[in-house]
């Protein structure tokens, strides 16, 4: 590598075969999906001979194509070196990636989506950021470790799924279940995430180290109206798209409560409090007041947050759940009545909201019995942030925060709310708190390519990754 001489070859050429494999999945049953199983399968054995060491030294289930699991076991009483505290072992950890990734479409990229190839300091190709980018990092880390004999003080298990872009019904889901016929517990989960986010906040310089803490959930809704099929030339008065679009502009008009919870209301304070330590003298000054005025008066500040913010939709997603109109469909020819118009809406589930619940309210606006609500797919509820890491405090947040520290010296710490799924949402039952964060420095033009074409990552964050893993898990 001609680029970012602090990483070593061995290391990015690894991370580039684990691109190699093509991890996607085909949207089809028959041989197209068989050969991705199979491709699955051949991406579980590549990591099992690309890090023997950790191999060695961890102990590992392949429970299924989509679920790999390994238990790095703590060193026993008496086995560490004189200076060694002495405390009890405490709870374990538990360390979730997943390792498919989501198709692509070849044509509209510059270079080869499986190939791995690097230019200008950057590995491009379908994973490169979800996620294979963490989790060979997390390999990378635990391998160096065990290659230098390294033991945990307390076991760090580590779950990785092969469908989290598929909802990971057979990964996370199987494996969670798995975890709790075992009576396996854990102390703390950390999962992919939110990035330490640079140039996010217009007029903030300092980089945020978002913890994201809490999750909202996800549902998709189908309205449906249905009519009797005819001639477009003999409508009848009142059509099935007026009565839908009677219930979309309802719904529109009546968004979900803005709620401050206590991650949000910390996310503010901070951020107020970073702001006018970048500018001293300033104070709020020129800037909508806000976030001053919240931490002040909390939950009565609610409809004066949902003004101030209304037109910024990255912070009116962690205030509410929020309705997204994603699909319309109705008649196939232009002179034929529909039998049936059909909208679909995407709810973003923000604590307390429950799947229950906002269907109900959903309903209750809509308010008209000819308008059938129903569920589209699964659909899951959000998952609460443990209380005290809204505080910035409680299990794993020391442990976080010192590695993030460590390797993200500039940036500020910050709990947040995934407005997006994890895999960790099938494990909730099985920590008391749950971290989702990708120890990368990314900007928003960084983050537009995941999911995206030329999807890349910088060598620079690969190796920053590798060192936040070594941290933690060597604090572990
Ligand atoms: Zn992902």
């Amino acid at each position: 590598m001609e680029k970012e001489g602090s990483i070593d070859e061995r290391l990015v050429e690894r991370f580039r075969e684990a691109i190699r494999i093509k991890t996607d999945w085909p949207g089809e049953e028959g041989p197209a999906a068989e050969a991705a199983v199979e491709r699955l399968r051949a991406f579980q054995d590549f990591l099992a001979g690309a890090y023997p060491c950790f191999h060695r030294a961890a102990e590992r289930w392949v429970l299924s194509p989509y679920s790999l699991v390994y238990r790095w076991a703590a060193a026993k009483t008496g086995e560490f070196p004189s200076g060694g505290t002495g405390a009890p072992a405490s709870a374990p950890v538990l360390i979730l990636a997943h390792y498919d990734v989501v198709p692509v479409e070849a044509a509209k990229w510059t270079v080869e989506p499986f190939g791995g190839e690097i230019k200008g300091g950057f590995l491009y190709g379908r994973g490169a950021q979800d996620m294979k980018g963490s989790l060979i990092a997390i390999f990378e880390a635990a391998e160096e470790l065990a290659e230098r004999g390294f033991r945990p003080k307390r076991d760090i298990w580590f779950a990785f799924g092969g469908d989290e872009e598929r909802s990971g019904l057979l990964g996370a889901r199987n494996t969670a279940a798995w975890f709790s016929g075992r009576g396996q517990k854990f102390s703390w989960i950390l999962d992919e995430g939110s990035p330490v986010a640079i140039n996010q906040i217009r007029g903030l310089k300092t980089p945020l180290a978002l913890f994201g803490v809490e999750e909202k959930g996800f549902m998709s809704l189908a309205l449906e109206v249905d009519q009797r099929p005819g001639h477009a030339s003999q409508p009848p008065r009142i059509q099935a798209a007026a009565k839908l679009a009677r219930a979309l502009l309802r719904i529109s008009r009546h968004p979900f409560p803005v709620r401050l919870g206590p991650v949000v209301g910390t996310f503010f304070a901070r951020l107020r409090e970073l702001r006018s330590r970048s500018s001293p003298g300033q104070g709020n000054g020129g800037r909508p007041a806000g976030a001053a005025i919240l931490s002040a008066l909390g939950p009565l500040i609610s409809p004066v947050l949902a003004f101030v913010f209304r037109g910024n939709s990255q912070i009116m997603a962690m205030l509410h759940t929020t309705m997204a109109m994603t699909q319309l469909s109705g008649s196939a020819a232009d002179n034929v009545l529909p039998s049936q118009v059909r909208a679909v809406i995407n709810l973003r589930l923000l604590a307390p909201w429950t799947v229950d619940g906002a269907l109900n309210y959903v309903r209750r606006v809509v308010g008209d019995p000819e308008v059938k609500i129903s569920i589209l797919g699964s659909a899951s509820g959000p998952v609460s942030a443990h209380p005290e890491h809204g505080r910035m405090g409680g299990p794993g947040w020391a442990e976080m925060a010192a590695a993030a520290a460590e390797i993200f010296p500039d940036a500020a710490l910050i709990p947040f709310i995934m407005t997006a799924c994890t895999d960790s949402r099938h494990y909730q039952g099985l920590a008391e708190g749950i971290f989702r964060f990708s120890p990368m420095r990314l900007s928003p033009e960084d983050m537009s390519s995941i999911h995206g074409h030329d999807e890349r990552i910088s060598l620079e964050n690969f190796s920053l990754a590798i060192r936040f893993y070594a941290a933690l898990f060597g604090a572990l």
